[in-house]
C-alpha cells in the first residue's frame, strides 16, 4: 500500500485531534482517501511519512513561494533562533520588515503584524467599523477571509443578500451585519448599497479569488467596487492573504492598478511561519491602539523568528528582478500545456490563472463565481487528484482550491507533471 504509514498516523491522530487534523482541508474530505502526513520539504518537493516524494503545487498554501526550506531563509532563521525565540517587546526587526513592505507596496503608510490571515481580516474589519462608525460589511460568496464569526456567513434563501450563519456557533446577531453578494456581480452590490449604503463600513474582497478555486475579477468589477465604496464613504478592503507578494511585490493592488483602503496579508509574508498583517493609509491606521481607540493586540505578534523568515523571503523576492517573470512563466506553461493535453483527450475543462495562481475546473468552460465553481465536475477533479498523487504530484486536495507555484518548480518538474497528465484517463468509477 502506497500510503501505509500515513494511514496509520491518521488513525492515531484521529484519536487525539478532532478529525485527525488541525485545519479541515488537510483531512482530504473533498477528494476522499487518506491525507498524507509529510515529514520533510525541500525546494519543489515534499516527502511523506512513507518516504515518497511529491512535486508540490500547494507550497503550504502559498508561503513557500521561493521553494521549501530555501537555504538563505533557513540560515537566517537559525541565526535568529540563537538570539532568542520571543521577547514580548518591540524589536528593530519589526520596523525593518514594515519599512520594506511600505516602501514597496502602493498605497499603505503603516502596517500592523499579527499571527494569521484570520486575525488580519478580523482586525481589518474591526478597524473599518471603528473608522467609519458603521456596522455592516459586504462579503462575496466563495471568498474566504479566515474563520472569524463575521465571515462564516452564507447567503440566505429568498432575499439573497441577508447572511445566515454558515457554522453552528455563529450567532444570528453576527450574521445580520454581513451582507452577501455574488463575485463579479456589481449590479447586486449596487443594489445592496442602495438599500444599506449608510450602514456599510466596508466591502471585503479577494481581488483575485483563490478560495473557490482561482476566479478572476471580470468587467471592471474591482474598479466598480472602488467607485461605489467612494460614493458611499465605505472602505474597500483587499484581502491579499493569497495575492500579496505573489502576484507582484505590491500584490493585486500593484498588479491590477487599484488601490484599496485597507489590505490584509498572510501566507507569503511569513515565509512559512505564522504571520498575518493588515495595512492602510495613515488616517485609518491612526485609529488603532495604542494610538487610537480601536483595540487589537497579540502576545506573539511580530515574533522575531517569524519576522526573520518573512523578511528574508521578501528580501529574496525583492532582490530578484526576474522573480515574478519566472514563476508566472512556469505557471503559464503549465496552464497552456495541461489545457492542450486535456483538449486532445476531449475533456471539457477551463483553467483560470493569474500570475502563479491557477485552478482547473472540469466539465465547464467558464467559472466566474462560486455557483460556477460548484457546478464544475468535482468527481473528475478528485480522480485527477488521486491519479497524480499516486505518481508523485501533489495538488491541492479539493477542486475549490488554488495551485500555488513556487520558484523551485522548474522545467523538470513541469515535464514530469505533463507526462503524467498525458497518460491520464478519466474513468467515472
Ligand atoms: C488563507 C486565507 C485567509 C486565512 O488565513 P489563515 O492564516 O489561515 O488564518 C484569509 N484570507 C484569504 C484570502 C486566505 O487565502
Amino acid at each position: 500500500m502506497l500510503y501505509q504509514r500515513s494511514s496509520a498516523l491518521f488513525s492515531e491522530a484521529q484519536q487525539y485531534i478532532p478529525g485527525g487534523v488541525n485545519s479541515p482541508v488537510r483531512a482530504f474530505k473533498s477528494v476522499g482517501g487518506v491525507p498524507l502526513f509529510m515529514k520533510e520539504a525541500k525546494g519543489a518537493y515534499l516527502t511523506d511519512a512513507d518516504g515518497r516524494q511529491y512535486i508540490d503545487y500547494i507550497n503550504s498554501w502559498g508561503p513557500a513561494i521561493v521553494g521549501h526550506t530555501h537555504p538563505t531563509v533557513l540560515e537566517a532563521v537559525q541565526k535568529q533562533a540563537e538570539k532568542g525565540f520571543s521577547f514580548g517587546t518591540p524589536t528593530e526587526l519589526e520596523t525593518e520588515i514594515a519599512k520594506l513592505i511600505i516602501e514597496n507596496v502602493p498605497n499603505i503608510d503603516q502596517i500592523r503584524m499579527v499571527s494569521s490571515g484570520t486575525e488580519a481580516c478580523m482586525s481589518a474589519v474591526r478597524l473599518a467599523r471603528g473608522f467609519t462608525g458603521r456596522d455592516k460589511i459586504i462579503k462575496f460568496e466563495g471568498c474566504y477571509h479566515g474563520h472569524s464569526d463575521a465571515f462564516l456567513i452564507k447567503a440566505g434563501s429568498g432575499a439573497a443578500t441577508f447572511g445566515n450563519p454558515n457554522s453552528p456557533g455563529v450567532t444570528q446577531g453576527t450574521a445580520k451585519d454581513t451582507l452577501l453578494a455574488r463575485y463579479n456581480d456589481i449590479a447586486q452590490v449596487k443594489d445592496i448599497f442602495s438599500k444599506f449604503g449608510a450602514e456599510i463600513a466596508a466591502v471585503i474582497v479577494e481581488p483575485i479569488a483563490g478560495n473557490m478555486g482561482c476566479v478572476l475579477p471580470e468587467n471592471d468589477f474591482l474598479k466598480e467596487l472602488r467607485k461605489i465604496c467612494d460614493e458611499y464613504s465605505s472602505l474597500l478592503i483587499f484581502d491579499e492573504v493569497m495575492t500579496g507578494f505573489r502576484l507582484s511585490f505590491g500584490g493585486a493592488q500593484e498588479a491590477l492598478g487599484i488601490e484599496a483602503d485597507l489590505v490584509t496579508y498572510g501566507k507569503v509574508i511569513g515565509g512559512g511561519m505564522p504571520v498575518g498583517a493588515f495595512a492602510g493609509r495613515q488616517e485609518i491606521m491612526n485609529c488603532l491602539a495604542p494610538k487610537g481607540a480601536v483595540y487589537q493586540a497579540g502576545t506573539l505578534s511580530g515574533n522575531p523568528l517569524a519576522m526573520r523568515a518573512g523578511l528574508t523571503t521578501l528580501q529574496l523576492i525583492r532582490g530578484d528582478d526576474s522573480f515574478y517573470n519566472r514563476i508566472n512563466q512556469t505557471t503559464e506553461t503549465l496552464d497552456i500545456e495541461v489545457s492542450k493535453l486535456l483538449a486532445t483527450k476531449g475533456i471539457e475543462h477551463t483553467i483560470n490563472r493569474k500570475g502563479s495562481m491557477m485552478s482547473i475546473f472540469f466539465g465547464i468552460n467558464k467559472v466566474s463565481n462560486f455557483d460556477d465553481a460548484a457546478r464544475a465536475d468535482h468527481t473528475a477533479f478528485n480522480h485527477f487528484f488521486h491519479y497524480l498523487l499516486e505518481r508523485g504530484i501533489y495538488l491541492p486536495p479539493s477542486g475549490f482550491e488554488t495551485w500555488f507555484i513556487s520558484d523551485a518548480v522548474k522545467g523538470e518538474e513541469v515535464s514530469k507533471t505533463l507526462e503524467a497528465i498525458e497518460k491520464w484517463e478519466y474513468k467515472k468509477d
